[in-house]
């Protein structure tokens, strides 16, 4: 499971420290250079490590948390805290438009798990009494249109599409006419992957977004992948504008880095958690209840 290294390390620093009746500076120094190294461990980003060491021993240092009753416990509390601010501090929810449909646009590099995100974020959407359309603006990879239709069958939502010699700028536009005339309040475009970030296919995304003006873009991720994931996240926010990480195969990532550096990097929050391969609602990612499990 996801931060299980990072956890244990945190866990073990954090247990000395609660332990103490009086906590010095050089108990603090000492715990931040742990943590310090915890963080690089788990491949937090290095500039992320810094900004929050800082910021958590500038609090930690001061005359009251020194002369509190449970100092150990004070400095716990705030690395919590930052911890939660580290990954966007509440709860990002997804956005509702006034005028449905709900334009979600899901964008992302092949193999990270766009199709099978798009299926449970509409699994999500349809447990919350939604009525989703899902759009299958993936020509090109073989089979994807058809993955996405079994997915459709298996959840129960329709998936719209004209087949794969149509453009994707095209389908998108008819799919979301479609969703209008139909009432369907959210409308789902699963968008083609790309291996690396290829200038077509972004200019290609960039006109489904001119002609969808979606409420949401968000940005599939593997976890898995680290820093290499964030790097990602942060190319596309410069060239899409993003409102949001959909963070899957969480159950595989044993690190975190991802998780804990995506917010702070690129400003773009966190808004799902994905794990697992089978079709469950997609989960809403909560930064308070992420640090409050590392830290155990
Ligand atoms: P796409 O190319 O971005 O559309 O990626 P797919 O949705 O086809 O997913 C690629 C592979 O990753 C498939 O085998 C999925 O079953 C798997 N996958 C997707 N999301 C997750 C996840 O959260 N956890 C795990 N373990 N596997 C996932």
């Amino acid at each position: 499971m996801a931060f299980e290294g990072l956890s244990s390390r945190l866990q073990n620093v954090f247990g000395k420290l609660r332990g103490k009746g009086k906590v010095s500076e050089d108990d603090v120094n000492e715990a931040m250079r742990e943590v310090r190294l915890a963080l690089l461990e788990a491949d937090v980003n290095f500039k992320v490590v810094k900004d929050f060491i800082a910021k958590v021993k500038e609090q930690a240092i001061g005359a009251e948390v020194m002369k509190s009753f449970t100092p150990g416990m004070v400095v716990v509390d705030i690395v919590n805290k930052e911890l939660t601010e580290l990954m966007g501090g509440t709860q990002s929810k997804l956005a509702k438009s006034n005028k449905p449909p709900t334009v979600i646009l899901m964008a992302g590099l092949q193999g990270a798990g766009k199709t099978t995100s798009s299926a449970k974020l509409a699994k999500l959407l349809l447990k919350d009494k939604h009525k989703p359309l899902m759009i299958a603006g993936d020509i090109y990879r073989p089979a994807a249109i058809k993955q996405l239709q079994v997915l459709g069958e298996q959840i129960g939502v329709p998936v719209f599409t004209l087949g794969d010699q149509t453009s994707p700028v095209d389908i998108a536009r008819a799919g979301l006419q479609h969703a209008k005339d139909n009432g369907h309040d959210y409308v789902i475009i699963d968008t083609a992957g790309r291996l690396h970030i290829d200038e077509a296919l972004m200019a290609e995304i960039r006109q489904i977004h001119d002609v969808t003006n979606p409420d949401e873009v968000l940005l599939v991720v593997d976890a898995m992948t680290g820093q290499e994931a964030v790097n990602v996240a942060q190319s596309f926010h410069s060239q899409l504008e993003l409102t949001g990480v959909i963070l899957t195969k969480l159950d595989g990532d044993t690190r975190g880095g991802a998780a804990l550096s995506v917010k702070a990097v690129t400003g773009c929050p966190i808004k799902f958690a994905a794990t697992g391969e089978k079709i469950e609602p997609l989960e809403p990612f909560h930064p308070e209840r992420m640090a409050s499990r590392i830290l155990g």
